[in-house]
């Protein structure tokens, strides 16, 4: 399981459940876990810094590199 954090101010923003070892690129809604502080905002999903995080791509978002961090286990 994934933290994903703003890059940007640091705050935690949702729980994923990764699958594979590959870069996130994108997360699957129905993989969200637990949303912490992660904000929908004209289709993205942004922290409440204002940064934007990704974009809403209907059963996933589209992750914006270098926005966020994560820390944690992925899953093979
Ligand atoms: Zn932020």
């Amino acid at each position: 399981m994934l933290t994903i954090h703003c890059a940007a101010c640091r705050k935690k923003l949702w729980r994923y459940d990764k699958i594979g070892p590959g870069e996130v690129l994108r997360c699957h809604k129905n993989r969200i876990k637990k949303m912490y502080n992660g904000q929908i905002h004209e289709h993205k999903i942004r922290c409440p810094c204002g940064k934007d995080i990704g974009i809403d791509k209907g059963t996933l978002y589209k992750m914006i590199a270098k926005a966020f961090t994560y820390k944690g286990t992925k899953r093979n």
